[in-house]
């Protein structure tokens, strides 16, 4: 469970409050139970405000050393112009660490990684999130309650002796704890065949009888499964948490050997095959290259798949004049065509296809918690329980023990 903490809490929000439903709209309510905080509170810039900018330089500069800015792969321009660093996830959350004397880490990204980033950074840093609208969808679809089910149903089976978790570092700071508590492993969408590689070996390798419970992405399993490990489809199957026993059989629990939680990313869960195809008829010669977060059909019809960093290395050697298609988050796209004017970079899908929480985090969030930082006020922290915390350390660092990370 994360605590979020903002000195600013029972002022007016300036929003109606909510009435009570099940659905929380953004920026209204928050639901501590979730990944995800749904709050702003505070009187937020207008986006419009033409000193913004200079706002916003003007509060990077009084917060100087004492403030670190980290900027992911998929914010907005406007945000990664503020950014000191840029990068995954995993990324981001090492170089705050990296960075002690930093005070403040202001997180631009979503909320598991500003969990991460609190994880792994020390009691004295304070980690902070400009918009605690910004969650993540995939994260979202493992809540804590529904995995310590499907563990209680594996024992029920019989088979979670034989099973070890592994978690996508796209989760909660919970879910992490789960796997750190049952001996398992964090990943990345970089180095998910290692860790998956050493989770078989540790119940009789991968031509053996054991399991991995793969949470929260089943397209990244499922992917790293089949085309890296050498496993069949029929090895994995797809644990729905909404379904009494996942929506399986014993038998079929009993015979798979990847267990693949029902969880997806909205943005690279969009892409199609049909998009590959149009792609292809309209650009000859072009490379299609996409994320393993995406379906399993779209990576076989790829021509290459890779991590976030994969795609920016890959642009980066690419020949001059040749085209590519990637199948990823728009942001990053733009500015990867932006920093290639002598390559064709053109994005999957027809239609625009942004990570929606993602953008939450915009310049006038990000303004408003530097200023707020300047003024001597904490808002929108991110603290993870120190029991939690303890736990998805143990996984994160069994997944820095991995060979070759
Ligand atoms: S791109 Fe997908 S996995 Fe990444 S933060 Fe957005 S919803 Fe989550």
């Amino acid at each position: 469970m994360t605590t979020l903490l903002n000195e600013t809490a029972g002022a007016s929000t300036g929003f109606a409050e909510p009435a009570p439903s099940a659905l929380l709209l953004l920026g209204q309510g928050r639901d501590l139970a979730s990944e995800r905080g749904v709050e702003c509170t505070g009187a937020l810039p207008s986006p419009s405000d033409p000193d913004l900018v200079e706002r916003a330089r003007a509060a990077r500069a009084a917060l100087g050393e004492r403030a670190f800015v980290l900027g992911h792969h998929y914010q907005r321009d406007e945000v990664i112009d503020f950014a000191d660093v840029t990068g995954d996830s995993f990324k981001l959350a090492r170089e705050a660490a990296a960075r002690p004397d930093a005070e403040y880490v202001l997180f631009c990204g979503v909320h598991f990684m500003a969990e991460s980033a609190d994880i792994l950074t020390s009691d004295a840093q304070q980690v902070v999130l400009p918009d605690l609208a910004a969650g993540c969808s995939m994260a979202d679809m493992a809540e804590i309650g529904q995995v310590e089910e499907a563990w209680a149903v594996l024992q029920d089976v019989g088979i979670a002796d034989d099973t070890v978790p592994v978690t996508y570092m796209n989760s909660s700071a919970a879910i992490k704890a789960f796997t750190g508590r049952h001996e398992g492993t964090v990943c990345t969408s970089s180095n998910a065949q290692v860790a998956l590689r050493w989770a078989f070996d540790r119940v009789g390798g991968v031509d053996g009888t054991g399991k991995v419970l793969f949470l929260p992405d089943q397209h990244l399993g499922r992917n790293t499964a089949v085309l890296q490990l050498g496993l069949s489809l029929d090895d994995c199957v797809v644990y729905d948490p909404r379904k009494p026993r996942g929506g399986l059989t014993e038998q079929q629990l009993r015979d798979a050997r990847m267990i693949l939680w029902r969880g997806h990313c909205s943005v690279h869960g969009r892409f199609s095959v049909r998009n590959v195809e149009e792609i292809r008829a309209k650009v000859p010669g072009v490379t299609v290259m996409a994320h393993p977060e995406c379906k399993h059909e779209v990576i076989t019809a790829a021509d290459e798949v890779g991590s976030t960093e994969y795609i920016i290395k890959a642009l980066d050697a690419a020949e001059p004049g040749s085209s590519w298609a990637i199948g990823t988050e728009l942001n990053l796209v733009r500015r990867l065509a932006k920093a290639h004017p002598d390559k064709q970079v053109h994005y999957l899908d027809s239609t625009v296809c942004f990570c929606s929480t993602m953008n939450r985090i915009d310049l006038p969030h990000l303004v408003w918690a530097m200023e707020s930082l300047v003024e001597g006020r904490m808002v929108n922290r991110i603290v993870v329980d120190a029991d939690d915390a303890h736990w998805a350390r143990v996984a994160l660092d069994q997944m820095l023990a991995l060979p070759g990370i």
